[in-house]
């Protein structure tokens, strides 16, 4: 490809928005533009890069032996009913109508459409196992899109669906996937760390994370340095411990009645605990959050007896509820646990006039004793703590010798609690420490979710309908591209990997001309004729101007041809800092084992 019949314009410098380096040299390189908000397109040059991401992930999956298909992007609401998600999805999901008034869907994920498109025309074991995938768009209303690709509003995912017949089956597919997931990211030049994505009840197999390090990730993983326990903070568990008084003994019981106390003008536990002369692990925080879809069952909860709950076939859910979660003082209660111990689609601290409401008290006064608005929900880590302080459920009043059990009762005791670096190891018990990363793939044992609300049996040896489980395998194909360029770029651009570079060599003249002209046609026709990609940078700019081009765009290979250094040429790979020169004869040979070697130890 020669660069004037090839769309390519660099930028010198980056828009404000783009603040990380993929994002910035994505710009700048000209392989995207934006569109609108989250909405990016790429341009040739970009496109390139993604087709060959795509390539990898579709060789491997194939290898593997999974099935490719195409659904429409586009789905009827029918199907999300069905399931039972078109209510619990959230904000994220777009639901246009078409003329005719039905409700659709922008598909943000597509377990629904591959259920139902797997269920027409099943109806034997001997058909199981299969396992389908699309590379395909998703939209997804992201609230706050940002990092250019790695977080957009419309974005391409890889996502396949396992159907299986049995559990072992379903493990047999799942390592299938994963072990392909191993080998595209391989492939692609990027480290993963793979992370429990739930912990404990499923033995940490049912679904894992592929996370590369990245200190602009959006997620935090906690990594035990012996076990090698990972989970990403979500859902990491921690070894509890013991609450402990002021003297660092573990909390004692006390045989005294809980008993109100004036608290004027204390503002935080840090300053509650100056003002009681204590520590703040001998507080209870109580918090009053906002759930939104939960579908725990509330009904013997006496505040939530005339609660709205919707029924949805087989399933129910509360629209809104509110929950009164007590954690030790010392803290955080970690939201993604809560919203899935609570099995809702949303958790959000309470707005103040319903903190006030439930709470009969301004802001800072929440207590499990005598709550009577809402259920309370403990922390594992007030099952330790004995004569407590907490909240009072009056203005400047808090209550002292609290008896978790004794003076009040949960609703439910569940880990919800964020664990921090310094926290323990729940399998080994070394201390954690903490890394950024970015997830870019995701593989999860669905079980009978789909295949249930949405009827789907296959006739077992003995003629009988069985419900078939599913696992689902998702890989976000943009983010892995900017995660490639994340991982490998310096001051100048970036440093393709020979995998996913948009041409593997550059040849840049230092006018394309006369000698030098012949010498680039010559080596061109040369490396094309064995299969290496390449861009003849022809255009009638100033060599420096090219050259920075080159870097930017970051081919791996770039060779200089110029009438001082001819019959030799100047060879450079875009990761070192040196070039040799070279007679112009046996650069082609030497080129071409250079990138089918480099192909070669990434494809290995
Ligand atoms: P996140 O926690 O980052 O929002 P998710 O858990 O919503 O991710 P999944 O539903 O598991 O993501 O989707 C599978 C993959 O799709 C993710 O691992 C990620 O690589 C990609 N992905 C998800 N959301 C986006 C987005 N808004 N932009 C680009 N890629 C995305
Ligand atoms: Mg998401």
């Amino acid at each position: 490809m020669k660069s004037s019949q090839f769309l390519i314009s660099t930028l010198r410098d980056s828009p404000s928005d783009a603040v990380i380096s993929s994002h910035q040299l994505m710009m700048r390189s000209g392989m995207i533009r934006k569109l609108g908000n989250g909405l990016y397109s790429y341009m040739p040059i970009g496109l390139r890069s993604l087709r060959k991401v795509e390539k990898i992930i579709r060789e491997e999956l194939d290898n593997a032996g999974l099935l490719e298909m195409k659904p429409t992007v586009i789905q009827p609401g029918e199907l999300w009913k069905e399931s039972g998600r078109w209510n619990t999805m959230g904000a994220e999901m777009l639901k246009p109508q078409n003329r005719g008034g039905q409700d659709m869907v922008v598909s943000p994920t597509a377990e629904e459409a591959f259920t139902a498109l797997i269920r027409e025309g099943l109806s034997s074991y001997k058909q199981l196992p299969i396992i389908a995938y699309q590379i395909n768009t998703k939209y997804r209303d992201e609230i706050r899109p940002r990092y250019g690709v790695m977080r957009g509003r419309e974005f391409i995912m890889m996502d396949a669906y396992s159907f299986d017949a049995d559990q072992k089956s379903l493990d047999e597919s799942y390592d299938k996937c994963a072990k392909a997931y191993r080998r595209i990211f391989k492939r692609l030049g990027l480290n993963t760390i793979s992370v429990k994505a739930d912990t404990g009840a499923m033995g940490g197999s049912g679904s894992e994370e592929f996370m590369v390090e990245s200190e602009v990730g959006d997620d935090t993983l906690i990594l035990c340095p012996k076990c090698g326990y990972a989970a990403n903070v979500e859902k990491a568990t921690c070894k509890p411990d013991v609450a402990v008084d002021k003297d660092g003994n573990p909390q004692k019981p006390t045989d005294k009645p809980y008993e109100k106390i004036p608290t004027p003008d204390v503002k935080t536990i840090d300053d509650l605990a100056a003002f009681l002369k204590t520590n703040t692990q001998s507080f209870i925080k109580t918090l009053i959050y906002k759930v939104t879809n939960s579908s725990i069952d509330l009904s013997k909860v006496e505040c939530c007896k005339n609660l709205k709950r919707v029924q949805d076939g087989d399933n129910f859910y509360y629209p809104e509820s509110f929950v009164a979660v007590c954690i030790r003082g010392d803290l955080d209660v970690n939201e993604a646990k809560l919203c899935a111990k609570l099995k809702a689609s949303e958790v959000e601290l309470a707005a103040e006039e319903d903190v006030v409401r439930i709470t009969t008290a301004p802001v800072g006064f929440a207590g499990p004793v005598k709550m009577v608005n809402a259920p309370v929900i403990c922390d594992e880590s007030v099952s330790t703590m004995h004569d407590a302080v907490t909240g009072g459920l009056e203005k400047d009043v808090h209550f002292i010798h609290v008896e978790p059990g004794r003076d009040f009762t949960p609703f439910m005791t569940a880990d919800v609690r964020v664990v921090v670096p310094g926290d323990k190891c729940p399998e080994c018990g070394e201390t954690f420490y903490s890394k950024k990363g970015n997830e870019l793939g995701h593989i999860f044992k669905l079980g009978d979710k789909y295949t249930k609300s949405m009827h789907v049996t296959y006739l077992d040896q003995s003629g009988k309908p069985v419900t078939p489980i599913m696992g689902c395998y998702g890989i976000g194909v943009d983010r892995t591209l900017a995660s490639i360029i994340e991982g490998h770029h310096d001051d100048s651009g970036i440093i393709w990997t020979m995998s996913t570079a948009p041409f593997q060599v550059a040849i840049v003249p230092i006018k394309y001309d006369g000698v030098m002209k012949e010498a680039c046609d010559k080596l061109y026709d040369e490396l094309t004729s064995k299969g290496i990609e390449v861009l003849l940078d022809d255009r009638n700019e100033r060599p420096g101007v090219k050259f920075a081009d080159a870097d930017l765009i970051g081919y791996p290979v770039r060779v200089v041809i110029g009438d001082k250094n001819l019959p030799n040429v100047e060879v450079k790979l875009r990761s070192e800092k040196d070039a040799s020169l070279i007679p112009l004869e046996e650069a082609g040979a030497k080129i071409v084992s250079i990138v089918n070697e480099e192909l070669a130890r990434l494809n290995g």
